[in-house]
């Protein structure tokens, strides 16, 4: 990753999910910005990537925390607070999509697991570091373009992405004038989470296609987005959801 600004010197961020993927790439472009970066999963594999933004001489440290478990959530927010004092920006990246199954068709434990990890873990994690939250400190929740078009095999995971749209205005009106809160909707970006989509050929033809730019998102394209939204840039956007999809539908 190549960057040349510095928005983000002094800062602390707290990114869930960020051992790969698009979790990973905001926690290195925060890094790389300045911030003290706390990264997480649900595995010890947490170590590696914390070596590997070590490396790209970013200050981080790793917790454990898988974010539907709530002594591991506590964890995390503790690390952030015992080895830097204090939180400025909050990610919530972590998300589930057990099943490609249509709603009518989709188990009570398989409901419960989308909600419990796509919304509810996302608002006691706030919860938990809402304390430790300086003024002008930001709060970035991950939602999807699906949020905005729940289609086929994304279903009830874009309807609990639909609630992140409502759960970021609710929150910035209770966290605000001190704290922003904002969400991002990324388009389809190779990652682990999207390879059933993705390594399939035709459809990722199909889903270059439909986008104004005839490319997929990268990691990187949520990354700098996640960086302006924590940045001082963003000192007067709250309540806002950044759709970065490459023109795919959204709204008006
Ligand atoms: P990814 O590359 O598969 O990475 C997922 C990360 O989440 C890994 O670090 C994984 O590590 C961790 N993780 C998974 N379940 C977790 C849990 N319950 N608690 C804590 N960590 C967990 O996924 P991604 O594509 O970057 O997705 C990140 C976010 O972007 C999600 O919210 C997703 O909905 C959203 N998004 C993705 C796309 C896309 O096309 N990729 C599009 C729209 C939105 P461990 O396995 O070690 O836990």
């Amino acid at each position: 990753m190549d960057v040349k600004c510095r928005r983000l010197e002094g800062k602390v961020a707290v990114v869930t999910a960020s051992t790969q993927g698009i979790g990973l790439a905001i926690a290195e472009r925060l890094g790389l910005e300045g911030a003290a970066a706390v990264v997480s999963s649900r595995k010890q594999n947490v170590d590696e990537a914390v070596e590997g933004l070590k490396a790209k001489g970013i200050t981080v440290v790793g917790a454990v925390c898988h974010v539907s478990d709530a002594q591991q959530r506590k964890n995390i927010i503790e690390t952030a607070v015992k080895n830097f004092g204090h939180i400025d920006i909050l990610v919530s990246n972590a998300a589930a999509n057990p099943t490609v199954n249509v709603i009518l068709e989709m188990k009570e434990v398989v409901l419960d697991k989308l909600w419990d990890i796509n919304v509810k873990a996302s608002i006691l994690l706030i919860q938990d570091a809402a304390p430790h939250l300086r003024a002008g400190s930001s709060v970035i929740l991950i939602s999807s373009i699906a949020g905005y078009n729940p289609e086929q095999g994304l279903t009830m995971y874009g309807v609990t992405k639909t609630a992140l749209f409502g759960l970021t205005k609710a929150l910035a009106g209770e966290m605000g004038p001190d704290i922003r809160v904002n969400c991002i909707a990324p388009g389809f970006v190779p990652t682990r989470f999207a390879s059933f989509f993705i390594d399939n050929e035709t459809i990722r033809k199909k889903l270059n296609e439909r986008t104004m730019l005839k490319r997929l998102g990268s990691v990187e394209d949520m990354a700098a987005a996640a960086a302006f939204l924590a940045s001082d840039d963003a000192s007067f956007i709250t309540a806002e959801t950044i759709v970065v999809a490459g023109g795919v539908p959204s709204r008006l």
